[in-house]
């Protein structure tokens, strides 16, 4: 008797172990019911005090069921460490997420991968696009933050993507514009090319959910923007657009801007980096430009310069790190929120030029 009843016990347990559920959990895994997203895109401008960190969260769920999240960048390494981590993780859990499925390391400048190590040490990360080998600096002291995420790039599941390529995310078409690899289109250099090869070989990318579309060329420099609007618009208009390289003359280029019309700009600057005259001179007087939102005040221009206090959502190095969350819905109506006052607009359906793509 002893032993049939030690028979049953192990065919049990080999069941659970076939089922890949723990001892004692025996049968096999429920069908699961598909639950639907919530059909809203949101996105969370995450304050980096001048670097870059973008949460986006998928409206549908994914493989895993659950809504899904790309990660643009993660921040500082220092200043103190830890801080920027800290302040995505704010974000995930304003959004009520808890895994980075995709996580875009645009390139290899500290203020954007610098704080890839301590976000992968807080929450899981399944995978990763780089711009692969690091780009040897033109100037010195520049590798700090690549050589921080060494260690965790090791452990990644790493794709090094060239223009063209997708990243997966559930109910969004994520779609590569420029790398390290070739550009899309070629033109005239109409700037001298500065010396920062990894800013020139950023990851860039367009974001599309239904008519809703997003720009986020993250640190691309003015050249290379070019290129992706002359001599043919190979964007498309755009609802959304992040100020390429914090707002800094580097970046933006009119042809750009102007080209791909945005309804609405948000910068990542913070009080001295970024926010330059150029920067508001162009973004604001592109054509059907609604509203321009700040990550800071810049002490770089004027107040009247500056955007309404209401769109802006840090004045001071001191402060706490408040985002500007957008939050999109597929017939390209959105709104945005300033998380230090709540304060909220609300845009209608485009109003700024066709939502189509000359892709
Ligand atoms: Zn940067």
């Amino acid at each position: 008797m002893r032993k049939v009843i030690l028979a049953v016990a192990v065919a049990t347990a080999l069941g659970s172990i076939a089922y890949g559920q723990a001892p004692g959990q025996a049968g096999p895994p429920v069908v699961r019911q598909p639950v639907p997203g919530p059909g809203i895109m949101e996105l969370y401008f995450i304050d980096t005090e001048g670097g870059q960190s973008v949460l986006i969260v998928s409206p549908n769920n994914g493989l895993l069921g659950a809504r899904e999240t790309l990660l643009i960048d993660a921040g500082n390494l220092t200043n103190p460490p830890g801080r920027d981590a800290d302040r995505i993780v704010a974000a995930m859990k304003d959004a009520g997420v808890d895994r980075i499925d995709y996580m875009v390391i645009s390139h290899y400048h500290g203020d954007h991968v610098g704080g890839a190590a301590a976000i992968a040490d807080k929450v899981p990360i399944r995978r990763v696009y780089d711009p692969g080998p690091f780009a040897d600096e033109l100037a010195g002291n520049r590798a700090a933050g690549f050589n921080s995420y060494l260690p965790v790039r090791a452990k990644m599941h790493v794709t090094v993507p060239k223009p063209g390529m997708k990243i997966p995310v559930a109910g969004l078409d994520v779609n590569i514009v420029s790398s390290a690899g070739e550009p899309l289109c070629a033109t005239a250099k109409e700037r001298e090319q500065d010396n920062t090869p990894n800013n020139y070989e950023s990851i860039g990318m367009t974001i599309d959910f239904g008519k809703f579309r997003y720009l986020d060329l993250t640190d691309l420099t003015w050249n290379q923007e070019m290129q992706l609007v002359c001599p043919a618009n190979l964007l498309g208009t755009f609802a959304l657009y992040r100020t390429t390289r914090h707002g800094t003359d580097w970046s933006g280029a009119e042809v750009l801007v102007h080209t791909v019309r945005p309804r609405v700009a948000v910068m990542n600057n913070n009080p001295t980096k970024g926010g330059t005259p150029g920067t508001f001179q162009i973004v604001k007087s592109s054509p059907g430009l609604e509203d321009f939102w700040q990550l800071h005040y810049s002490d770089n221009v004027s107040k009247d310069v500056n955007s309404p206090d209401n769109f802006i959502a840090n004045f001071t190095k001191d402060d706490t790190g408040s985002f500007i969350k957008v939050t999109a819905r597929p017939d390209a109506t959105f709104t945005v929120k300033n998380g230090r006052n709540g304060f909220t607009k609300e845009y209608k359906a485009g109003s700024s030029g066709p939502a189509t793509s000359s892709r």
